[in-house]
């Protein structure tokens, strides 16, 4: 779907999957206001194709525009692109009763030709998809975790609540170092102290305090420089729904370090559409490295992604009316 100015939203296709040209002074290439989404399209055990809460994209992408100073696409565009671009074949989404799902990534960008910067009046709007298997072929595996303090993904006032491309270029560096030291991820710092969690590479994070009838869940508070995950938002309810307190507020990386020690954190799991719920078993900084509990993933991570994966599947019921059907 196009954009520009004078014409609003037209020019809406489907094409087959190639190349698409761009003036050279394209404002995306040189300024790189892009925005995108990430979710996914999941087989019901009755053979319709459905997602997970994507009116929540749908908003955050509406939201990740306005950051980006461009032109909101309406709900009703983003999700009929969706359903139709299923439409096509849909035996892209593969069988319900597995791990896989159909991704879907839709994206925006400036296409508007001009070396002055300014926002762009001229935009592009894609959806692309991709088969996305199991995120855990041999079963859930805690992943290690890097605290970066040397870079910091996003500040107060910039661009860190927004699925801005430009967040994930600033991360690239740091995701090379997490790897470096041989972890998995890069655990992001606020900009300030750099001392608070904010969120994971591409995931939010939770800390299980304490077990059984006494857990309860922390997580950091939306400190208008990391991403409001759908995931983050729907485990608080889905925690709630099952009787464990949530708080939402500042974790400072000394607080995580000295509680998993002693003990009262018993719990460390990320969240996101892609691995859905993923355990953080050890967590690695300049100063050292700990693990958290024995490593291994904790029994309210993988009783939460039990019931979120069966939301997603079709196997629990879905109190809430996440699911929307697409096809
Ligand atoms: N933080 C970042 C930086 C992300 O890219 C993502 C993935 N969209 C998330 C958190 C998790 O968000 P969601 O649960 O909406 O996938």
């Amino acid at each position: 779907i196009r954009f520009t100015r004078q014409q609003g939203w037209h020019d809406a296709r489907i094409q087959p999957y190639g190349a698409i040209t761009l003036d050279p002074a394209a404002m995306v290439l040189h300024y790189g206001q892009a925005i995108f989404e990430g979710l996914k399209a999941y087989r019901q055990p009755d053979g319709t194709i459905a997602s997970f809460r994507p009116d929540a994209n749908a908003e955050r992408f509406r939201s990740s525009a306005r950051r980006m100073a461009m032109a909101e696409l309406p709900d009703e565009m983003f999700l009929a692109s969706l359903k139709e671009l299923l439409a096509v074949d849909e035996a892209w989404v593969p069988e319900a009763g597995g791990e896989e799902s159909l991704y879907l990534r839709p994206f925006m960008f400036s296409t508007e030709a001009g070396l002055g910067v300014r926002p762009a009046a001229e935009y592009q709007y894609l959806l692309i998809a991709s088969p996305a298997g199991a995120y855990f072929k041999a079963g859930v595996r805690p992943v290690s975790v890097w605290l970066s303090t040397e870079y910091v993904r996003a500040a107060p006032g910039g661009t860190g609540a927004a699925k801005f491309a430009g967040n994930y270029a600033a991360s690239l560096l740091a995701q090379a170092q997490a790897a470096d030291q041989g972890c998995d991820q890069v655990v992001w710092l606020d900009a300030i102290e750099r001392r608070f969690i904010e969120e994971m590479g591409g995931m939010n994070l939770f800390f299980v305090f304490g077990s059984g009838a006494e857990a309860r869940l922390v997580t950091p508070e939306l400190s208008g420089s990391l991403l409001p995950g759908i995931t983050r938002a729907s485990l608080i309810h889905l925690a709630e729904d099952a009787g464990i307190p949530v708080e939402e507020r500042r974790v400072s990386v000394e607080e995580v370090e000295e509680k998993s020690r002693s003990g009262e954190i018993t719990e460390v799991f990320a969240c996101g559409t892609a691995a859905v719920i993923t355990p953080v078993g050890r967590v690695k900084h300049t100063g050292g490295e700990y693990t958290i509990a024995d490593g291994e993933p904790g029994e309210v991570t993988l009783a939460l992604r039990d019931t979120l994966t069966g939301i997603q599947r079709g196997t629990f019921e879905d109190t809430r009316g996440w699911m929307q059907r697409l096809l």
